[in-house]
């Protein structure tokens, strides 16, 4: 008797601590000061710039005027996808804290977009790889707070969410709450779960501004296409690009091409972020940042092959990596803070893209250089 007392007095107290807890979170949030106006010439970093998103991101701040970017990748620069003329390109590994610091001085706004990543073939193989990002952002967003860096950027992604609700082609658009309580996807998922964690305890207890942006399968030029880390659309446009070329009309799809997503081409990716960043109503408040037309892959394909002008005999390997069976962004919460949501129709963004792969792809035919993921 005495014992079930003490128990129900430790239940009281718990729930009362957690009730304190709640009313101090919501006493303590932070007030966000405003910022002075970034100005063209402040010095703007962006890592992982070698790549598609972050090298498009330097090309759409340097077509906004800036003058003072600053931009970091491992990969050797003649592998990168862009060069965007007047930026400063550096060669440097930020999983290692030095590099980081190097990279971080004088930045006034850091977009941390570095990761060992790729499609579904390369994170359901490489889950360690995937996980040792961790890396990049544990160093990266120290440096930044560190260098006194206003505001700082992650990339987050879908594959943080909870993997048992996608498990129907038909499911219903994420949320942002529906990270929670968490079963992210293997390895890369978990890692940007903690690597949002980060971002939120930085601003709770040091003062870093952070944004925070679940992508959902961004495509467009200037991405991966080939060579094992390219998403469906990219694979799917090379492959038909490919049969074009050698007259064998066939594709082999993986999975049984039921499978749901929704995509969202590169321009509304970088807007976006750029929104995202300079929201105070946003600051470490994960936020979806995609599109909610959802296609399966059989029908992203169908897309492809008008674009393209054939047709392909489909065949379906059941035992490729595949990914969760559905998913899809609830854009509710963007348009609600931002009044905006990616808008670009799918098949508009994959027109452009067809075209950008066929330009690569008859690049490297005629022996040219093409940048590689
Ligand atoms: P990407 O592979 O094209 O670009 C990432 C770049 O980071 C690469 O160029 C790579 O060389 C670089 N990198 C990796 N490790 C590094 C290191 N230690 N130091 C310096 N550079 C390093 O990928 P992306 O599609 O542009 O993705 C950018 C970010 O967006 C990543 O964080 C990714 O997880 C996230 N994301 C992308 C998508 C998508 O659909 N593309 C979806 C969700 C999230």
């Amino acid at each position: 008797m005495a014992i079930c007392f003490a128990e129900k007095q430790s239940y009281f107290a718990s729930i009362h601590a957690a009730r304190i807890c709640m009313k101090m979170m919501k006493e303590t949030k932070r007030i966000a000061e405003k910022d002075a106006h970034l100005k063209k010439d402040d010095l703007i970093l962006i890592t992982g710039a070698g790549g598609f998103i972050a090298g498009n991101l330097a090309l759409y701040f340097r077509n906004n005027g800036f003058t003072n970017i600053r931009a970091v990748d491992k990969k050797p620069l003649y592998e990168w996808y862009l060069h965007v003329p007047g930026v400063q390109n550096l060669c440097l590994d930020v999983s290692e804290e030095e590099n980081c610091r190097r990279a971080c001085e004088g930045a006034v706004e850091v977009y941390n977009l570095a990761a060992d990543m790729g499609g579904m073939g390369f994170i359901e193989r490489f889950r360690v790889e995937c996980l040792r990002s961790i890396l990049i952002n544990t160093h990266m967003i120290q440096a930044a707070c560190r260098a006194g860096a206003r505001r700082y950027f992650f990339s987050s992604s879908a594959c943080a969410y909870n993997t048992l609700l996608q498990q129907d082609p038909n499911v219903r658009a994420l949320k942002e709450s529906d990270a929670y309580p968490a079963m992210a996807e293997r390895g890369y998922g978990w890692e940007k779960l903690i690597s949002e964690q980060f971002c939120q305890e930085y601003w709770n207890e040091r003062g870093l501004k952070t944004a925070i942006a679940r992508f959902h399968n961004v495509y467009g030029p200037h991405g991966t296409w080939d060579g094992g880390r390219e998403k469906a659309p990219a694979a799917l446009c090379r492959k038909v690009i490919e049969a074009l070329d050698t007259g064998r009309h066939e594709i082999t799809l993986w999975g049984n091409g039921e499978q749901t997503r929704s995509f969202m081409f590169i321009n509304d990716c970088v807007l976006g972020i750029d929104k995202i960043m300079h929201c105070d109503d946003l600051i470490a408040t994960p936020i979806n940042l995609g599109s909610s037309e959802m296609v399966s892959i059989n029908t992203l394909l169908t897309k492809i092959e008008q674009i393209a002008g054939v047709k392909m005999r489909r065949q379906y390997d059941l035992d490729a990596p595949q990914g969760v069976a559905g998913r899809n962004s609830d854009n509710t919460f963007i348009k609600k803070t931002l009044n905006w949501e990616p808008g670009t129709k799918l098949d508009d963004g994959l027109a452009a893209t067809f075209a950008w792969i066929k330009t690569q792809h008859e690049a490297r035919k005629a022996g040219r250089r093409v940048g590689v993921g």
